[in-house]
């Protein structure tokens, strides 16, 4: 991302004489060290000839938004031994991907991952093309994703920017405008002190450093390569940064039911477009301010269905979601009859496996 000269701020100005510094000693201790994760290249390997595979990259940038590195590695190595290559993921069937995928969550993001191998299959003779710009177009490849795969794979001198980032620079900077709207500014911050010989290292480096020191509680800044520059450090108030505008999640309401019949449940394909899009779900009412006032209305069928204990509750990122479990036992019905011993071989969400527990439970 172009660095916008013109307004430029204080705090950045006096930053500016520090750059060479703040690169160096970064990088000095990403060298010895930064983290090693299955997917990524270290200097060391590097220097042993191994170089940065863009599928595998790809891959681990997707699965890790919105989730933790231990929770993503298990998905990510079984993708990779279903499927070692972009071609073949393009080749496999959408519901074994969304069953591969089912756990992780955000299932947009597997639709857009298919689509995008079968894109690199079809168009790029399956490759991944080479720049930012041209990554940037790809179905389900953001700003952050486009300048991380850039810099690491192809050694673009791009500027990458995820939250660990952004905490750092807002701390560094001691920057207090507030969160999301002050994304731009923080990225402008963070340009000039890339480093464009390289990017990759800096780029991970500046992440590791977020993830293992500069942690949004009880950062380690006492032993943190950038603390001779922070403002936030001098001031001695690190964890106010950065600023957050805080915003309450709405809870919306509904009932979903859980017909049971030797060992199997019957579940629904859901739309393809949309949230949980292809998943297969539990059939239910729609979901509202409040919860239905006679939900048996909606039940799919006729049976004795009985209401479990307590809802199964859910967050989604803009809203949290409350479903009333109703379960029955009998057969019939339409829809797919799912094995309660084979759920892995289908793409359900956690969502439905919650609120299918609640109903055994019950
Ligand atoms: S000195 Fe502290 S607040 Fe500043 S970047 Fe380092 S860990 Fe973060």
């Amino acid at each position: 991302m172009p660095y916008a000269e013109g307004k430029v701020k204080r705090s950045d100005m006096n930053l500016r004489p520090h750059i060479p510094r703040l690169r160096s000693k970064l990088l000095a201790w990403y060298d010895s060290s930064g983290r090693t994760l299955p997917w990524r290249i270290r200097p060391e390997d590097r220097d042993a000839g191994e170089q940065a595979n863009p599928y595998a990259v790809w891959l681990s940038e997707i699965m890790l938004q919105q989730t933790t590195v231990p929770h993503a590695t298990p998905y990510w190595e079984a993708f990779l031994t279903k499927w070692p290559t972009v071609r073949e993921l393009a080749d496999a069937a959408q519901d074994d991907v969304l069953a591969a995928w089912a756990g992780l969550g955000y299932y947009a993001r597997a639709r857009n991952l298919h689509k995008c191998a079968q894109l690199i299959r079809d168009q790029y003779s399956g490759e991944f093309p080479q720049t930012e710009q041209a990554l940037l177009k790809l179905p389900g490849i953001g700003p952050y994703t486009a300048a991380t795969m850039a810099a690491i794979c192809f050694n673009e001198a791009t500027n990458i920017v995820d939250g660990n980032v952004e905490r750092v620079i807002a701390r560094l900077h001691a920057e207090d405008a507030p969160l999301p709207k002050s994304k731009k500014l923080l990225a402008g911050l963070a340009a000039p002190i890339a480093d464009p010989d390289r990017p990759g290292d800096y780029g991970q480096a500046l992440m590791d450093l977020g993830a293992t020191i500069c942690t949004p509680r009880g950062p380690d800044c006492p032993n943190c390569v950038w603390s001779f520059a922070c403002q936030a450090f001098k001031d001695g108030n690190p964890e106010d940064y950065p600023v957050k505008i805080k915003k309450n999640r709405p809870i919306r309401y509904g009932a979903v039911f859980a017909l049971m019949h030797d060992g199997r449940v019957l579940l629904r394909k859901r739309p393809d477009d949309g949230l949980l899009g292809g998943m297969l779900e539990l059939p239910g009412t729609d979901w509202g301010d409040a919860y239905p006032e006679t939900p048996l209305m909606f039940a799919p069928m006729k049976r004795n269905w009985e209401k479990c204990d307590a809802p199964v509750k859910h967050v989604f990122t803009h809203f949290e979601l409350w479903l009333e479990v109703f379960r029955a036992e009998g057969d019939g019905g339409a829809g797919l009859w799912v094995p309660f011993d084979d759920m892995t071989d289908y793409p359900i969400p956690s969502l439905t496996k919650k609120a299918i527990l609640q109903a055994l439970k019950n």
